[in-house]
């Protein structure tokens, strides 16, 4: 029997970050990991998508992809090789409340942190398990390139992936039920960014249910209808609440129902993004130590790499109205900034939201690199930024964040 400070399950994101920020604090700790480290995010999510957006074709992306993660995957063993960390390499089941398995070994500890992530969520269409189906993992690991793509579903994986198979030459078609796509976005930004993406080429049905995968014309046909939480049936010997399809119920220090358990990342279904986990992590760790932080939950920047990029914090204008919240509307456009006409990424707009006081509320944006000027406004939000006191920092010219600046310029 292993006896440490804290056991980790999953060294995604969330996992070897915990795992880090821990062992830097002086706890010992045994994190488990049955598949490659670096989770979701470094092999079959964030790193490789973008690995294909950045690159020019098929051929290209697969070649940076052979590249990138081993680098970035020798990056995370590198962390995991304090001294003050063990790792296992194999499955980690609940025993009881504060013991685990991992492949023989049985540790037990105080605390313990679960940060399994997710997996994609397979709707039950008839005809599912043609061959010509595949999830986001599935679709990378492609070896041809697809001539006519189907995409079931126009959420964050849905759109980049149109995106990319279209700048590679494969005839896309992304198929939505609901009226628009991106649902997170501010439905003005996200038809506008439709709108652009149809001008390139991709063929969008919207408000239509696919009933029956035979009926589709394409090679092949990606699910992304959204991903759930991983839950393990031996959760239950630890006692603590969760649901199969919202995740692991947790509170504001991401404990679960017992105490001394933690979930972080996706698999509390909370915000399912890796610098959420990331953030998550540090929190519960600090929980454990007794220690305070004033990391801001409430204000989680999001990017979706589409081409032109798009990007949110904060609620959209809808959910404005629908709370009754009094704002003000500001308003700017890429073809209006200097650096955006030379680098000829003229199309875009940028929405920002202030509340009566001029408190900052939140942006959401599409354009080139609108990421980047969504992050500029999300540090201001930690801090409470007024429109006035934006309108007093100066902005470096030329530069694309100078459309924040524009936006809320007298
Ligand atoms: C295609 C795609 C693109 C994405 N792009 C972005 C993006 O651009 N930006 C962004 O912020 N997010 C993106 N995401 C989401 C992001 O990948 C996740 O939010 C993030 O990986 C969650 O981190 P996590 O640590 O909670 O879980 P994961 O990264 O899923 O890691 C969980 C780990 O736990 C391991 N594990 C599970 N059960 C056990 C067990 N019992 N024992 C041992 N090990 C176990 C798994 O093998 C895995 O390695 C993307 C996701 C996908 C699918």
């Amino acid at each position: 029997m292993m006896q440490t400070d804290l056991i980790i399950i999953g060294a995604g994101p969330g996992g070897y970050r915990a795992a880090e920020y821990a062992a830097k604090q002086g706890l010992k700790v045994v994190i488990a990991e049955e598949g490659e480290v670096g989770g979701t995010c470094l092999n079959v999510g964030c790193i490789p998508t973008k690995a294909y957006v950045h690159s020019a074709t098929f051929a290209e992306a697969r070649e940076r992809m052979t590249t990138v993660i081993p680098q970035l995957r020798a990056g995370v063993e590198g962390v995991l090789s304090h001294p003050n960390i063990t790792l296992l390499r194999g499955r980690a089941s609940f025993v009881d409340a504060h013991t685990c398995s991992v492949c023989g070994d049985t540790v037990t500890a105080k605390n313990t942190l679960i940060a399994t992530g997710s997996e994609t969520k397979w709707l039950p269409i008839k005809g599912i398990d043609d061959p010509r189906v595949v999830d986001s993992t599935g679709l990378l690991k492609l070896e041809t390139q697809p001539k006519k793509l189907c995409i079931i579903g126009a959420g964050v994986i849905g759109m980049e992936f149109a995106c990319i198979f279209n700048r590679f030459g494969s005839e896309v078609t992304v198929i939505e039920y609901l009226k628009e796509c991106l649902p997170a976005l501010d439905s003005d930004i996200a038809k506008r960014l439709r709108k652009q993406l149809e001008k390139k080429g991709i063929t969008f049905k919207m408000k239509t249910a696919v009933e029956n995968v035979a009926d589709l014309d394409a090679d092949v046909i990606l699910m992304a209808t959204g991903r759930k939480p991983r839950i393990q049936a031996d959760f239950a010997k630890a006692g603590f609440e969760y649901d199969e399809r919202k995740g692991i119920a947790v509170d504001e220090n991401f404990e679960t129902t017992v105490k001394g358990i933690y979930a972080i990342g996706d698999i509390n279904g909370r915000q399912m993004l890796a610098h959420a986990a990331e953030m998550q992590a540090i929190h519960a760790v600090n929980h454990i130590l007794g220690k305070t932080d004033a990391i801001r939950f409430d204000i989680m920047p999001a990017a979706i790499f589409t081409a032109p990029e798009a990007a949110c914090v904060g609620p959209t204008e809808d959910q404005l109205k629908e709370q009754g919240v009094q704002y003000e509307c500001h308003k700017a456009f890429w073809r209006a900034n200097g650096k955006a006409l030379a680098m000829n990424e003229t199309e875009g707009m940028l929405k920002l939201f202030s509340a009566t006081d001029g408190r900052l509320l939140g942006c959401h944006a599409y354009g080139a690199h609108a990421a980047d000027i969504v992050q500029e406004v999300s540090v201001l939000m930690c801090r409470d930024t007024t429109i006035s006191q934006l309108r007093d920092m100066v902005h470096i010219h030329p530069t694309l964040g100078e459309i924040l600046f524009a936006a809320v310029a007298d």
